[in-house]
Formats: C-alpha cells, sequence, structure tokens
C-alpha cells in the first residue's frame, strides 16, 4: 500500500506550498499528522468539481487539510460546514482556510459531531457532498445521518476504508478500528438507498451517491 501510494503522489500529485504550510502548522501545535494523503486531498477536489457541490459538510477537521481541498473544488458560492470536537483544531483550521482565501465560505461548528449533525438535521439543512473522516467507530452512525441531510444525488465520501490495509491483508496490523470500517464498508456497499465504491488511494476512500 506505501508504495503504490508513494508512486501515485509522485507522479499525480504537484507541490503546494499552502498545503505544506497546513502541515507544518499542524505539526507545531503538537497535533498528529493524519489529515489526508496529498493525492486523496487533490481526489477530494476534483469530486467536488466534477459534482458541482456547493454545499458541503465534513466531518473532522484537524487543521483544515482536507478542508482547504474541498473548498477548492467549489465556486464562490460553495459553503463548507465542518464538525470538529476539538476547539483549538477548529480555530487552526479556520486559521489556514482564511490563508487560502477561503475564510468568508467555512464554518467551523465545535462538539461532538453527532450532536451537532442531530442539531443540522433538525435545523432541516441539506448537502450536496459530506466527507467522514472522524472517529471510525462512528462512521456507520454519520452515513445514517449524512443520508438523512443529503440532497437527492449527493455524494458521501470516507476515508480511511482500508485501515492501514487491515481490512484485507493478513499480515497489516489490525487498527482499534479495523472492525468498524469492516462493518462501514459493507454498509455502504448493501445499502439500498446508496452506490457506492471503493478507491484504494491513500487510506482508502469509499465514495457513494445517494440514488435520486
Ligand atoms: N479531515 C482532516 C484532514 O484530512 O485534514 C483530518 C481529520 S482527523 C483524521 C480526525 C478529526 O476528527 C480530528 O481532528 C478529531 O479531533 C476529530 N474528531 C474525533 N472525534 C470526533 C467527534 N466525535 N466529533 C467531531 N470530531 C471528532
Amino acid at each position: 500500500m506505501k508504495e503504490i501510494n508513494g508512486y501515485i503522489d509522485s507522479v499525480f500529485y504537484k507541490k503546494d506550498d499552502l498545503l505544506e504550510e497546513v502541515l507544518t502548522s499542524i505539526k507545531e501545535n503538537g497535533m498528529r499528522s493524519i489529515s489526508v494523503s496529498p493525492s486523496t486531498g487533490k481526489l477530494l477536489t476534483m469530486l467536488v468539481s466534477m459534482t458541482k457541490a456547493v454545499t458541503i459538510l465534513e466531518i473532522g477537521a484537524l487543521g483544515g487539510y482536507s478542508g482547504i481541498c474541498l473548498a477548492r473544488g467549489f465556486g464562490k458560492d460553495g459553503r463548507l460546514t465542518s464538525l470538529e470536537l476539538e476547539e483549538k483544531f477548529a480555530q487552526l483550521s479556520k486559521n489556514n482556510l482564511t490563508k487560502a482565501g477561503f475564510g468568508n465560505q467555512v464554518t467551523y461548528i465545535t462538539g461532538p459531531a453527532l450532536e451537532s449533525l442531530e442539531n443540522l438535521s433538525k435545523e432541516g439543512k441539506r448537502f450536496d457532498l459530506f466527507f467522514i473522516d472522524a472517529d471510525k467507530e462512528n462512521y456507520e452512525n454519520y452515513l445514517e445521518y449524512c443520508i438523512r441531510l443529503a440532497e437527492p444525488g449527493a455524494l458521501i465520501i470516507a476515508d480511511n476504508a482500508l485501515a492501514g490495509g487491515s481490512v484485507a491483508e493478513p499480515s497489516a496490523r489490525i487498527r482499534r478500528y479495523t472492525d468498524s470500517m469492516k462493518a462501514f464498508n459493507k454498509k455502504v456497499a448493501n445499502h439500498p438507498q446508496l452506490e457506492s465504491m471503493l478507491l484504494p488511494i491513500g487510506d482508502g476512500l469509499t465514495v457513494s451517491r445517494v440514488k435520486e
């Protein structure tokens, strides 16, 4: 997996000073380096622009790396709502999105994402595209909320579908969340309201389309 991803990044990803600065800011703030891979980020930008998504909901902001990638795919009307547990992380993300020129197009909601999703649902909010990248144990719950909040035809994207390869490779180290990801993958693959595929890029990305 590592070699394949290294190859993909080396061919398809071009050095990006702004994103490099985001990664540096994450390290400088003593946060874990668990942003999406460079190629995953590029794919997120492409998926937003290909679907012409305007309203985007992200679950798990960290330092704003994926947020910038998502925002780069939308135009001036685009709006990113990002759910993040930690106030400090949301603040850093906001700073980084502002540096990237998207400060006025992003809203951070802090606290446990399940509570924020319940509130968004009560408010009747709808989104064109979702990116799930927070606590893996809740992915199945997040999926149910995303379907509830989805515009017809919306995309639901989730990172870490391969859990470091452990969902499939007998030699890979089993993660705390390996079983959660296996259950999530099975769910998106068989959900009657979704058509889905898993792309083996980065740590694995599921892409699901909510049927109209
Ligand atoms: N999407 C980010 C990126 O690629 O730039 C990386 C997100 S990181 C893998 C996971 C994030 O989810 C962390 O910032 C963490 O604080 C947040 N998180 C974990 N549990 C959460 C919860 N219950 N509600 C909201 N956010 C949560």
